[in-house]
């Protein structure tokens, strides 16, 4: 298969010099000419794009501009930036300056959701994505606190390592991307999607019962913060602690809860930085009471976040926290440092302008924007685009058929159709 842009040939001269179909992540593209058969190949230039979290909110609204189906779908074409801000991310993720990675916050939210459908979501943050995705937030708190304490049992060894942005993402972010992207359905059952909404509903109680004592008890911010990071690694024994209990009372197997495969991976990296079997969990143990732990950037910055949000409980706020405040919390904690940018909500944002949460998370250098600085999010959008090397450029003007930075307007009604085709 061949594509266009057609060149001329030069060989035979015919105008039917073209590009071999490129699925994605290919290191080099052909063109081959389709009168005289001749052929040739190039490197693609290196590519160093920008990581742009875009989150749910951002995702919403897109999905309703898109999709005639959805309620709300006269009310966004009324706001123009939404129609801006998905021509603008189309453009730069096809200009190959900015790679916007899909998460499991992205699947949860979008099982939970009503109108927009689960379906119309899943396109959108697709399209954005590109199939490039973060792993999820117990993987990445994992490679950080073995980093952390393999950094403590052997600094010579592991005193310089750092984590890098490809060992949290899965699919390479800088990868070219394909003319065609194939689609991998993941399936999901109704009962995954009631368990959710029962977590969900189960967390957002608890929150509003700390919410309620944070009101009544207004502590400082620095003692919230402080005991929020300190039960951090507490409550992760405590979990393992249990399920083992559970394990040895009874003969049911249950798959081992987060907690327990952290300490367990610990327990490994002590074990192999020459710490002997029996002293091991002892050192994993001490490690996940210690400063170090609290220190993680996940564990930090989430503390911050809860003891952001117990200062306006303090303050005298009647609000409930919404019931996504605490994915956000652990989907900002999480992601925060691998990212140059990202779109968040305005409670969220108003949280990282407010000190001391601003400096403690300006060390990891994202930058933060919401619909309260959406006229910054897109002077930001448009300094990435004029940053580009010539060269990828060229290239992206040679490989890539007319019309390819122009965002598609049909994008659901189109994936809609191909899945009523694809069910037949
Ligand atoms: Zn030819």
């Amino acid at each position: 298969m061949t594509s266009p842009p057609f060149r001329e040939c030069p060989l035979c001269k015919a105008p039917r010099y073209g590009v071999v179909i490129l699925f994605g992540g290919e290191p080099s593209y052909q063109r081959r000419c389709l009168a005289c058969g001749y052929d040739d190949v190039c490197e693609f230039p290196a590519l160093s794009k920008s990581i742009v979290y875009v989150d749910q909110f951002l995702i919403s609204n897109v999905a309703k501009l898109l999709d005639p189906e959805s309620r709300a779908v006269e009310r966004v074409r009324q706001e123009p930036f939404w129609t801006t801000v998905y021509k603008k991310l189309t453009r730069l993720v096809r200009l190959h300056a900015v790679s916007c990675p899909q998460s499991l916050f992205h699947d949860e939210e979008s099982l939970l959701s009503g109108d927009p459908s689960f379906d119309s979501l899943e396109t959108v943050y697709e399209h954005f994505s590109g199939g490039v995705r973060f792993k999820d937030s117990e993987t990445i708190l994992s490679l950080q606190a073995q980093l952390a304490f393999a950094r403590l049992l052997d600094p010579a060894k592991f005193g310089e390592r750092r984590i890098e942005r490809q060992d949290v993402l899965t699919g390479n972010h800088n990868a070219w991307l394909g003319h065609l992207r194939v689609k991998v359905q993941i399936p999901r059952s109704q009962t995954d999607i009631q368990e959710l909404r029962r977590l969900r509903h189960g967390g957002a109680m608890t929150l509003n019962a700390i919410f309620r004592e944070w009101q009544s008890r207004s502590e400082s911010y620095a003692d919230t913060q402080t005991f929020e990071a300190r039960s951090f690694g507490p409550s992760m024994i405590k979990l393992t602690r249990e399920y083992y209990q559970q394990v040895q009372g009874s003969m049911v197997f249950a798959a081992p809860p987060p907690a327990a495969v952290l300490v367990n991976t610990l327990r490994s990296v002590a074990e192999r930085a020459g710490v002997p079997g029996e002293t091991a969990l002892v050192r994993v143990v001490d490690f996940l009471r210690s400063g170090g732990f609290c220190d993680l950037p996940r564990v930090e910055l989430s503390s911050h976040l809860y003891a952001s949000m117990a200062r306006k409980a303090a303050s005298g706020q009647k609000r409930l926290p919404s019931s996504g405040f605490s994915t956000d919390v652990v989907a900002l904690s999480t992601l925060l440092p691998f990212c140059d940018a990202m779109f968040v909500d305005n409670e969220i944002a108003g949280f990282f302008s407010e000190e001391p949460l601003k400096s403690v998370a300006s060390k990891f250098g994202a930058k933060l924007f919401s619909l309260r600085t959406k006229g910054e999010f897109l002077e930001y959008l448009d300094d990435l685009e004029r940053r580009i090397e010539a060269d990828v450029l060229s290239t992206i003007a040679d490989v890539y058929p007319p019309g390819w930075l122009d965002a598609p307007a049909g994008l659901i009604v189109a994936a809609r159709q191909r899945r009523v085709r694809d069910s037949k």
